[in-house]
């Protein structure tokens, strides 16, 4: 690769630019290696830093109209972005960056847009919309999936700074590129589904808060083991109201069964809040009044509560958690209760 990008430097001085877009696409070398230490990353859904809005085909055959050779490839992006469940905003923004707007010699004479490499000069592809199809599919099995969701959890792995091959440095200017497109795109689509974002201030899910459990090492009351009690318990007649803390989006509300990250907590359910990129979870409930995708109202009642799952009797386990499926901080300071 190294030798190629040379040649072109000494051979043509205006293919300069080509040579900027060619060695930024470098940095999408795909590894086992990194794919490990990113799979505990965590995290998944956060909205990007840029602003939210919609994204239709119309909208995105605009953009696309000067983008080189991905003028009228709107239907492809939307429609592989459906089928693997990846924002075309963001597969877009991407493909602009790697590929200079549709200019570089990867795209043209590769048709590979997202700068997938193999141990040559990047992966061909017989037409431009295998091409995307790779690009999202990668995009999909390597990062949306492993809860990479945002051009700042997808860049380490994507594009690192300080790759061996990224020679030229330009892996720093990616998530900047990447979000000034997208921000051009209108924002993550996933992030823009109408609804407020939350006021940013939680309240106490129970009306009559009495702290049976506080954030702390115990023993477990059920299995005898020593842990860390991840959230509060209020004791609560079973029955009463259980509501959202702030305004979000619901994303789980099920039977917590063993495997699925939520085995133990009988009922329960999650809920994403946009506005402090943090989830609020609801365990133990003898009722669930909610649906995943449901947006919800900070107060709205949510369930009620229960002692299902790991529980001995009637109560309410809240958590705040700063990622999708950990990162438990302590509810009582956030809430000002009286921990115990
Ligand atoms: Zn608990």
């Amino acid at each position: 690769m190294k030798k190629w990008v040379i040649g072109l430097i000494l051979s043509n001085l205006g293919f300069f630019l080509l040579i900027i877009f060619g060695a930024i696409a470098v940095s999408a070398i795909i590894t086992g290696q990194e794919m490990d230490s990113e799979m505990n990353a965590g995290s998944s859904t956060r909205c990007s830093v840029v602003a939210s809005g919609t994204l239709d085909e119309e909208t995105l055959n605009q953009f696309l109209e000067t983008r080189g050779v991905f003028k009228g490839t709107a239907d492809i992006f939307i429609k592989y972005g459906e089928q693997y469940n990846v924002d075309p905003a963001l597969v877009v923004a991407i493909a602009m960056h790697e590929t200079g707007n549709g200019t570089s010699r990867m795209v043209r004479e590769l048709n590979n847009p997202g700068g997938l490499m193999g141990d040559g000069p990047g992966f061909q592809f017989s037409t431009l919309e295998k091409g995307i199809e790779a690009m999202i599919k990668n995009l999909s099995d390597n990062y949306i999936t492993q809860g990479l969701t945002t051009p700042e959890l997808i860049q380490p792995k994507y594009a690192p700074v300080g790759a061996s091959n990224d020679g030229m440095g330009l892996n720093k200017e990616w998530l900047n590129g990447v979000n000034g497109f997208l921000e051009q795109l209108g924002g993550l689509s996933t992030c823009s589904e109408g609804g407020s974002q939350g006021t940013g201030k939680y309240i106490i899910p129970v009306d009559n808060p009495n702290v049976s459990s506080g954030f702390i090492d115990r023993i477990n009351p059920v299995t005898g083991v020593a842990e860390h009690h991840k959230g509060l318990d209020f004791a609560q007649p079973i029955g009463s109201n259980v509501k959202a803390a702030d305004d979000g989006t619901v994303l789980v509300a099920e039977m917590g069964v063993s495997g699925s990250g939520f085995g133990g907590y009988g009922n329960v359910i999650l809920i994403e809040h946009a506005k402090n990129k943090e989830w609020t979870l609801y365990a133990h409930q003898s009722k669930l009044l909610v649906k995943p995708g449901q947006k919800v109202k900070k107060g709205e009642v949510i369930g009620k509560v229960g002692s299902t799952g790991q529980s001995t009797g009637p109560h309410l386990h809240f958590e705040i958690r700063k990622e999708k499926m950990g990162g438990q901080i302590d509810p009582a300071p956030v809430l000002g209760v009286k921990g115990k």
